[in-house]
Parts: structure tokens; C-alpha cells; sequence
């Protein structure tokens, strides 16, 4: 399984946002978060057998225009390197002097990267381009270079082979099949799951982590608000209620003066936050619902309507 985070770089009006939708065949990005100190923002994910990338924000490359743009600009580049792969796109009209200084920016990085070269619908030759793939090569040691066109390209085969084939092998190298346990996200990432749905996940996993056998896999989390706080409402403030079926597994789950319960809280909290590039504030509550398993009025609403 291969998996990893991957970021689109380029100057503006060059087709990220154009590449990105199409290569998630225009499903929506998971966790939106506009917070000036973004760390890693999800845009999207696209997971298939072989494994899964995630497509992360890496504003900035944008010239900075005062001392906070400056500043912002330092912040922002840390999530650089917690990247795996690099997507830099320039045009097929050839390199401006925009791309240049961003790649000045990037050499500095040294990260892995393609170059793309986007929007070749534009140009009448193919031919054109053997010049322009030529003079790119001289500029930096990019792993491969691709020509699509972001807009009008149906498959995008080639590149998404070329980023799996740069990610990194993770954990599990002998098991060659599909381990759902081994993705960053679950498997489903991509659609347009719920943000409370996926907090959700984050916030069960813990539990079972936590717990191990003591607490059977009937455990539920509902998330029932999500919403903005802090003085400037700066932070996210997520109420959750962990349901359990039956009462006398509550105090496993909330442990010795309520031990397990608070490591629990601040470990979905912590992976939280990295997904929404904010302070996260867990309100986690345990309820007993009996039985809630054979109650579908109970369970469609913890999101699990399909089964
Ligand atoms: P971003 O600023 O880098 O995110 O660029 P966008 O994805 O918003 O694209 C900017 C403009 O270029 C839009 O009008 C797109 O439709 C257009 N565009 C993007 N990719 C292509 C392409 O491959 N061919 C053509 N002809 N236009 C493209
Ligand atoms: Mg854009």
C-alpha cells in the first residue's frame, strides 16, 4: 500500500483547482478550513486499491505583501515539508517569470516533484512541446515531467501512476492487499462524506484503541455540533457523544477518575486539529442507549444508514 500527501503548486490561474476537480472526478474535498495558519488542508483524497493520495493545500506562493503576509508566508511553508510529493504546474505557452521565482522557492525545499504541464489543448503542435520539456529539464532534477490539459483530458492514467510510484510504501509491506487499516482516511474519503462523519470515525477509532477488547465494536459516535468558538472564533467546537449499548461498560470507558476517557478526548482532538488546521475544542459525552444496534431510528442517525 502506498499513501501519502501530495500538494499543487503554481502560480495563479494555472489549473490547479481545474486538475484537482477532475482528478476527483469533481467529487468534493472532505474538510474545508480557510485559517490563515493552515498546516495540512485536505482538499481531497483519491484512494484506490493500490492506496491513497491526499491532495493538500500549500498557499503562499504568492508574493507577500507586508510583514504578516511575511510571516504567514514561514508558517505556510512548514506544511511543505510534511509533504510527500510535489505537483508544480506551469503552461504549455511556456515558463513566466512567476514560475520562475516559485521554483526559486521550491529548489529551496528540495522535495520530490513533477512537473506538469498543463493546458497543451492550447497549443496546435504537440511537437511544440519537445523544446519546452528540453528547457524544463535544465531548470531542476523533476521526477518526470507530464503534459495534460487539466480541462479537457478524460483520463489522467499516466499522472496518477507517476504519484503512486512516488509515494511512500507505508507500514505493511507484505501484505500486498487491500488494508483499509492502513489508509490515512477510510476508503470513502473522497465522496462527500460528512466532516461529522469523519470526526466521528476519528473519535471511535480512539475508543477502540483505548479500550481494546474490553469494549466489543458496538460502540457508536455521534457528533451533533459542529461549530465556531474562541474570542475570535478561531477554534472549532465539536460536541460528540459516544453511545454505548449498555451501561455497565461505561466506567471501562471512562476509567480511573476519568483517565481513559480524557486520553481519548485529547487524542481525537490532537488528529482533529491537523485536519482542520485549527484549535479544536472536544465536548465528548458518553450516553447509554440500549440496544441501539437494532434501532435504525437510532443508528441512520450516527450515519449509519446503509447497513
Ligand atoms: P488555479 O488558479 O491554478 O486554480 O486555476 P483554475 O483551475 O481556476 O483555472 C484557471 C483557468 O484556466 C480556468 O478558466 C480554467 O478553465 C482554465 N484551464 C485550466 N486548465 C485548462 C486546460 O487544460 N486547458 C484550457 N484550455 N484551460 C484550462
Ligand atoms: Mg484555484
Amino acid at each position: 500500500m502506498k499513501s501519502g500527501f501530495v500538494s499543487i503548486i503554481g502560480r495563479p490561474n494555472v489549473g490547479k483547482s481545474t486538475l484537482l476537480n477532475n482528478l476527483l472526478n469533481k467529487k468534493v474535498s472532505i474538510v474545508s478550513s480557510k485559517p490563515a495558519t493552515t498546516r495540512l488542508k485536505i482538499l481531497g483524497i483519491l484512494t484506490e486499491e493500490r492506496g491513497q493520495i491526499i491532495f493538500v493545500d500549500t498557499p503562499g506562493f504568492e508574493k507577500p505583501k507586508n510583514e504578516l503576509g511575511k510571516f504567514m508566508l514561514k508558517t505556510i511553508f512548514s506544511s511543505i515539508d510534511e509533504t510527500d510529493l510535489i505537483l508544480f504546474l506551469i503552461e504549455a505557452k511556456g515558463w513566466q517569470e512567476e514560475d520562475e521565482e516559485i521554483l526559486n522557492t521550491l529548489k529551496k525545499y528540495n522535495k520530490k516533484t513533477i512537473l506538469i504541464i498543463n493546458k497543451v489543448d492550447l497549443i496546435s503542435e504537440k511537437t511544440l512541446l519537445l523544446p519546452l520539456i528540453d528547457e524544463s529539464q535544465k531548470k531542476f532534477s523533476f521526477l518526470e515531467i507530464i503534459p495534460v490539459s487539466a480541462l479537457k483530458d478524460k483520463n489522467f492514467t499516466n499522472l496518477i501512476d507517476a504519484i503512486f510510484s512516488y509515494l511512500p510504501d507505508n507500514l505493511n509491506y507484505n501484505n500486498k492487499s487491500f488494508n483499509e487499516a492502513e489508509l490515512f482516511f477510510p476508503k470513502e474519503a473522497s465522496t462527500n462524506l460528512s466532516q461529522e462523519y469523519i470526526f466521528a470515525e476519528i473519535i471511535r477509532e480512539k475508543v477502540l484503541q483505548k479500550t481494546y477488547d474490553e469494549i466489543p465494536h458496538t460502540v457508536a459516535v455521534e457528533v451533533e455540533e459542529i461549530k465556531p468558538g474562541g474570542k475570535n472564533k478561531e477554534m472549532v467546537v465539536i460536541k460528540a457523544n459516544i453511545i454505548l449499548e449498555r451501561e455497565n461498560i461505561k466506567s471501562i470507558l471512562i476509567g480511573k477518575d476519568g483517565n481513559k476517557i480524557k486520553e481519548i478526548g485529547k487524542e481525537a482532538r490532537q488528529e482533529i486539529e491537523i485536519l482542520v488546521g485549527r484549535k479544536v475544542y472536544l465536548d465528548l459525552w458518553v450516553k447509554v442507549i440500549e440496544d441501539w444496534r437494532n434501532r435504525p431510528d437510532i443508528f441512520r442517525k450516527f450515519g449509519y444508514g446503509n447497513i
